[in-house]
């Protein structure tokens, strides 16, 4: 049975991961799970979104390296983007991220997703193929910074209404 209930994590399928043409291969291997997924779309990382999403790591050397990694600017414009989901299921953060590996993708462990497909470049960072929250408290924060409520299947966080002063927005022509 799909998992209804349970907390929800966020995944992103960074541009290496797409530029090795990787995501069927990790939706495939995520869908064993039966977590369900509540969210999912295909976004160009601005430098904002970015340095928000890393915010924990801005005083590292490889920081700016790395916001230029998750962007995907090292492989060209068609692979400029992420596919980000949300999944929701009991224990969703600690499974997906033991199916993700560990952060060093050398030191992953070598049937996981980080093990089989990431490497380190010769700049350091680390290209690991997909991003999966660590905590509770994180996946909140990411799926929030990620995701406007609406673009979410069912409810995950309280909301609230709010009217926006009139604003263009693009419609199909
Ligand atoms: N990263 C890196 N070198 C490091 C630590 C992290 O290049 O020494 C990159 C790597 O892509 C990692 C991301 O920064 O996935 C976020 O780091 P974090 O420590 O949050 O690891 P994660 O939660 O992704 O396992
Ligand atoms: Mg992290």
């Amino acid at each position: 049975m799909p998992q209804q209930t349970g907390e929800a994590t966020l995944v992103l399928i960074k541009p290496d991961g797409i530029k090795k043409s990787l995501t069927g291969n990790i939706l495939t291997k995520l869908s064993e799970t039966r977590f369900i997924i509540v969210g999912a779309k295909v976004v160009r990382v601005t430098t904002k979104l970015a340095e928000a999403h890393y915010q924990h790591l801005k005083d590292k050397p490889f920081f700016p390296d790395l916001i230029k990694y998750i962007q995907g600017k090292p492989y060209g414009p068609q692979y400029e983007r992420v596919f980000a989901l949300v999944y929701k299921g009991p224990g969703a953060i600690p499974k997906i991220r033991e199916m993700a590996g560990a952060t060093n993708p050398e030191e992953a462990d070598s049937v996981s997703i980080r093990g089989a497909y990431g490497r380190i470049t010769t700049k350091g960072v680390f290209e690991n193929v997909i991003h999966a929250s660590s905590s509770p408290e994180d996946a909140e924060r990411e799926i929030k910074l990620w995701f406007s409520p609406e673009e979410i299947v069912g409810d995950l966080y309280p909301t609230k209404k709010v009217t926006l002063p009139a604003r263009e927005v693009l419609e199909w022509a």
